[in-house]
């Protein structure tokens, strides 16, 4: 299924091609999170490439080597528990995709269902496709809701979103957190730790949504996806030049960073 609304001017030319795989984009898409894949048609236009996307949904093939980035959103239990029976279809083409370092970002009941398992707010447990280490407990009547910040060192960014999730993750030994919580609840209130980066899975309880939010973040997944498909070599325009808020600035979008803060 074709996003037809969603795709670059035809008329226009573009030095780059970046296809995108919106997963169970019409199941799961809580909290305004299609706004990422709005946010990533915008970067990679200004990068210049030509924006294609389709939801790759229930009963659909999932092609690894088509698609050059994926969008895998949040949802209610009710629709993860739908998306958690045709997840095994697709799980060695997902593992392919991820192994071959291709960029996804995974958002919530998305990020929960790449684990091992996930138990759902009713106690009953069901399983991911258990190619990340991940794994999700549930909590006694209570949800983490709220503002969150967090760090992440190995960039040196700092990112902003809202969380809403009941489940708690924890993550394996050989995954990363996406940062360290500044404040806020993260993936489960004990160790600090929000999210996950592993290769270049990024995966967060951030709603928000996380790429609008965080346009550093925005533009290191499609900067990623574009080296990954045209090589090393090309020459992409900086952050400052396309997405800095002095930019934004100049164009009157916004008033201050300080507004942020
Ligand atoms: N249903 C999951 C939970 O509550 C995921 C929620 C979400 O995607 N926002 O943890």
């Amino acid at each position: 299924m074709t996003y037809t609304s969603l795709q670059s001017p035809i008329n226009k030319t573009y030095p780059y091609q970046l296809n995108v795989a919106h997963l169970y984009g019409n199941l799961l898409n809580t909290y305004g999170d299609n706004g990422n894949v709005l946010m990533m048609k915008y970067v990679g236009e200004k990068l210049g490439a030509r924006m294609i996307f389709d939801i790759v949904s229930v009963g659909d093939t999932f092609d690894a080597d088509k698609y050059d980035l994926v969008f895998f959103g949040g949802g209610q239990d009710y629709e993860q528990a739908i998306v958690a029976k045709d997840l095994p279809h697709k799980r060695a083409a997902i593992d392919d995709f991820i192994q071959k370092d291709k960029v996804m970002l995974a958002i919530c009941g998305g990020f929960q269902l790449l684990g091992q398992y996930y138990v759902q707010a009713n106690g009953v447990r069901i399983d991911g496709i258990g190619v990340m280490g991940h794994y999700t407990l549930n909590q006694e009547n209570n949800r983490f809701i709220g503002d969150i910040k967090i760090h992440n060192d190995e960039f040196d960014e700092t990112y902003y979103g809202f969380e809403n999730h009941q489940g708690r993750t924890f993550l394996s030994d050989d995954e990363k957190p996406l940062g360290q919580v500044v404040y806020g609840n993260g993936n489960n209130r004990e160790d600090s730790t929000e999210g996950v980066h592993y290769k270049n899975v990024f995966g967060s309880y951030f709603h928000g949504p996380i790429l609008s939010r965080n346009a550093n973040l925005a533009y290191r997944l499609v900067t990623t996806a574009l080296y990954n498909k045209y090589g090393r070599n090309i020459q992409l325009p900086s952050y400052n030049d396309i997405l800095s808020l002095e930019v934004a600035e100049e164009y009157g979008d916004i008033k201050s960073k300080a507004e942020f803060d």
